[in-house]
């Protein structure tokens, strides 16, 4: 670790990044290994989906841990010993699961592929170039839903354990710190805005799609993040062109709504309450240990149901189609079909354990 706490810091912010890509990469390369079939099959999108999740926790711990490691250099900064346990895991969303959130870069793909049916090759290659530009297009939408997935999960997870460890070493009052050197299009203004406020460490920090910014803690006689917030401020300001633009990003009014899944979102607009339908979105909680078992029952459980229906499929040959929790699957036979069985295994058991069940 390097001696001085800020380069320290930014040796975190490069490792955070690494973390997310990673994850990506490994997630991406097992979506690309589907045929273009295997998308529409729900036995291979839930069992890659399984896999994916598990890959996807063991990235949220990595992403706390680190979250923590960040949190006590922040600490240390401020003249404050980190104290307190932060948990290892704690799902990121509220009103989902992660398996649920795994399994929609495949939920993106057939929801854009179904504006061209007439387009369902067999594999990829040996396509014409209508048909290829329109299968990269799906391919595309499926790599940013799992891309700004992963980012989201990751922030949570990093600011959510810091946060924590604050809170367990007393701490009460936390700042956002804007991170325009990791960001590619630039600070989103909103954050510009939001990093004069001041946040309670009980709380989230409320945050936007592709958000970087990290949390520093106050105290009565430090305040670090205001320094460096004048510091990215100025060099935002500057690189607008002057105090025009400042002015002009202050005026912007910052509302902190309530996402259902993944709690407050800055937002310039009015955040949409309610689903497509019109039935309010449930209300959003901060994730704990609670929710996290919840959300793995229900997982084990769906692991479970899913289990007879692949050995359905396994043993008759024939298409599987069956509801639960009020969504509609349809497991097909496959050439993957027994790959995609074996995750479905290792993910059960990894469930069972996970919860402490007796196999
Ligand atoms: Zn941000």
């Amino acid at each position: 670790m390097a001696a001085d706490p800020t380069q320290a810091l930014t040796v975190l912010e490069q490792q955070r990044q690494l973390l997310v890509d990673e994850f990506i990469r490994r997630a991406w390369n097992m979506w690309k290994s589907l045929d273009p079939a295997d998308w529409w099959n729900d036995a291979i999108t839930q069992g890659v989906g399984a896999w994916i999740t598990q890959n996807q926790i063991a990235f949220v711990k990595a992403m706390r841990r680190l979250g923590v490691t960040y949190a006590d250099i922040a600490l240390g900064m401020a003249g404050v010993n980190a104290e307190g346990q932060v948990p290892e895991y704690i799902v990121t969303r509220a009103n989902t699961d992660p398996w649920a959130v795994s399994v929609r870069p495949s939920d993106e793909y057939r929801h854009i592929a179904v504006r061209n049916p007439d387009i369902r090759p067999e594999a990829w290659g040996r396509l014409d170039e209508a048909a290829g530009n329109a299968v990269n297009i799906w391919l595309d939408t499926a790599l940013n839903r799992l891309t700004d997935n992963a980012n989201t999960d990751g922030q949570i997870a990093m600011n959510s354990a810091a946060t924590k460890r604050f809170q367990g070493s007393g701490i009460r009052k936390y700042r956002r710190i804007i991170h325009p050197e990791l960001s590619k299009t630039g600070t989103c203004g909103l954050c510009v805005v939001a990093a004069n406020n001041v946040y309670g460490t009980a709380d989230l920090l409320p945050m936007h799609n592709l958000c970087k910014c990290t949390v520093m803690p106050i105290t009565a006689s430090h305040d670090p993040g205001l320094r460096l917030n004048r510091e990215d401020l100025d060099r935002i300001y500057k690189k607008a062109g002057g105090t025009t633009n400042a002015s002009g990003l202050k005026s912007v009014r910052v509302e902190v709504v309530n996402h259902s899944e993944i709690g407050p979102i800055l937002t310039q607009s009015q955040w949409r309450r309610e689903y497509d339908d019109g039935t309010p979105a449930p209300k959003w909680n901060i994730p704990d240990l609670n929710m996290t078992r919840t959300a793995f029952t229900r997982m084990y459980e769906r692991a479970n149901v899913f289990l007879t229906h692949y050995r359905n499929v396994m043993d008759t040959g024939e298409e599987d189609v069956f509801h639960f929790e009020g969504r509609a699957y349809r497991f097909r036979p496959s050439p993957h079909l027994k790959q995609a069985m074996s995750y479905q295994t290792a993910w059960l058991n990894y469930l069972r354990s996970s919860l402490g069940l007796a196999a």
